[in-house]
């Protein structure tokens, strides 16, 4: 066994736990392997040990990373990072998912770009409930009319929502954070929308993630170790 297999092991059973201790069963949440800054070699370690779905943050080192570890059945690679619109289309053409949508202009740009051989584009909103104007993030006040409009494009299907607290010393702020996006999502699907993801939790706050109700935790350096370059 890897190491990076030995860290998935004990990030699945840390994830399993955190779970119990919330009354939810053991695969309520799924876990998203973040292997930004780490290359094809550690994703094929990670694979080797069961994992299949991906994140990364730059979308060149991701369009990289897809083509380098190859088609894999059931291999799901997730956009996380801030996008700028003149990238949508090689992630357009190249990720699973998007989970860092926060303008309509965006949305439409992958929607429009999506190859038609492809699945549509399964997409997550990120909201900023906590940080200033510069995080990334659509405020809770935007954010009803932006997943109306984002859940209409014909090449995405909008599945949640995904958070990342601004870093705090105390887990209390991260768990009102948390808190209030589960209200987000839950006011959205009171208005039919159908979202089954709430993405947030990372290495650092998964536990109050899972207990306020996520249902995928985004696991860098707990299954890959330190990055050894700075990262957004
Ligand atoms: C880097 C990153 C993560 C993983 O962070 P770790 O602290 O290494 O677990 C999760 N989500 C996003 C959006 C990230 O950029």
């Amino acid at each position: 066994m890897t190491t990076i297999g030995d860290n998935l092991q004990s990030q699945r059973a840390r994830l399993w736990r955190a779970c119990e201790q919330a009354g939810r069963p053991p695969d309520a949440v799924r876990l998203l392997a973040v292997s930004k800054t780490f290359g094809p070699n550690a994703v094929r370690d990670a694979l080797a040990a069961g994992q299949l779905a991906f994140g990364e943050n730059y979308v060149q080192e991701g369009v990289d990373k897809i083509a380098a570890v190859g088609a894999v059945p059931g291999i799901e690679w997730h956009c996380i990072g801030p996008l700028q619109s003149n990238k949508t289309r090689p992630v357009a053409e190249h990720f699973d998912w998007v989970q860092s949508v926060d303008r309509f202009k965006i949305a439409q740009r992958l929607s429009e770009q999506r190859p038609t051989h492809l699945a549509p584009l399964q997409v997550c909103i990120q909201v900023n409930v906590d940080g200033g104007a510069n995080k990334s993030g659509v405020t809770p006040a935007e954010l009803p009319a932006l997943a109306s409009a984002v859940a209409a494009l014909p090449r995405l299907k909008l599945r949640g929502l995904m958070a990342i607290p601004e870093p705090a010393p105390d887990a209390e702020s991260a768990r009102a954070v948390f808190a209030h996006v589960r209200v987000l999502f839950e006011a959205l699907n009171t208005h039919g929308l159908g979202l089954d993801t709430l993405s947030m939790g990372m290495s650092d706050d998964l536990e109050p993630a899972v207990a306020a109700g996520s249902t995928m935790v985004r696991v860098g350096r707990g299954v890959f170790g330190a990055r050894s370059y700075a990262t957004a």
